[in-house]
């Protein structure tokens, strides 16, 4: 069935949602963007990709179309009218169009987009069995660079550590910062456990403040595990008790094996399994 795209201020049929080839969202990967899921209809954890979305916004000097409220609206009328319960919104604002050069200042409108679709998730099985990665050759962008913090439209950083991990024949990879020292997956953060302890790589490394790793750290210290932000070499995860990543499309997923070492038992272990599950319960809650 074709979508309901939501294209600066109103709905439009998926066929007519188009952008100009001289939007430099598309010449230079200028704008950022979000995404969010939709658990029983509820949107999830939108304040808090609402507050990042206007900060990376800010970041690079891109006005944000609209205001929050508006925005809002905007979201939950595109959910509604695609009949979205438990899917995923991709929030798009590109820098709009300019000319051939760089110059953002020239764009005169940012372009507001907002998608609402069904979403492709991790097969079970992978849960249940953990997942394989890899360390990457490629090294994460230096974070002074480009800021890790800002959700922005140029992921090549990203695409070509994910060619390393599809060319190795596992779904996701771990990419290191210019020091060695573990930044992120390329779509997901970092955790391991150690001792009973969890840890997790600082934003400084290169990750991005992730929702779902806030929420993950929130839900550990409610079972009153300590999580601590730490610089990780690629020797922590080799030797870790448990490893596991957290993003909004993966949700929690267990990783099993890194570069042929093993982790653990070769299984998802009890730590990861409990988080997973207490995400589980958060995001399938009833109450507002
Ligand atoms: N790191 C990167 C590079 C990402 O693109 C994402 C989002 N897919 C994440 C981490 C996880 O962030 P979140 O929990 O907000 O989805």
């Amino acid at each position: 069935m074709a979508l309901k795209i939501w294209l600066d201020d109103k709905l439009v049929d998926e066929a007519d949602a188009k952008v100009s080839v001289f939007d430099h969202g598309l010449l230079y990967g200028d704008g950022v963007f979000e995404g969010i899921r939709v658990y029983n209809g509820r949107v999830f954890e939108l304040e808090a990709h609402i507050v990042r979305l206007y900060e990376s916004a800010k970041v690079i000097r891109l006005e944000v179309p609209i205001g929050k409220s508006g925005l809002l609206g905007a979201i939950e009328k595109t959910v509604e009218a695609n009949g979205v319960v438990d899917g995923y919104i991709r929030l798009v604002i590109t820098r709009g169009v300019g000319t051939l050069g760089l110059n953002p200042f020239i764009c005169k409108s940012s372009r507001l987009i907002i998608i609402a679709d069904k979403i492709q998730l991790y097969p079970e099985e992978l849960y249940e069995k953990g997942m394989k990665v890899i360390s990457t050759v490629t090294v994460r962008n230096h974070p002074l660079a480009i800021p890790p913090q800002v959700k922005s439209l140029n992921y090549l950083n990203n695409i070509l550590a994910k060619i390393e991990a599809l060319d190795n024949d596992v779904p996701e990879a771990i990419m290191y910062n210019h020091e060695g020292y573990v930044a992120e997956a390329t779509g997901d953060n970092v955790f391991i456990v150690r001792n009973g302890v969890i840890y997790t790589p600082p934003a400084e490394a290169g990750a991005l403040e992730g929702i779902t790793r806030a929420l993950v750290i929130r839900l550990a210290e409610e079972q009153n595990f300590r999580v601590v932000e730490k610089n990780l070499t690629r020797h922590d995860l080799y030797v870790c008790d448990e490893f596991f990543l957290t993003g909004t499309a993966a949700e929690v997923i267990g990783i099993v094996d890194i570069d042929g070492r093993v982790i653990g038992d070769g299984r998802p272990g009890p730590v990861t399994r409990l988080l997973r599950e207490e995400f589980f319960k958060y995001a399938h809650r009833k109450e507002k």
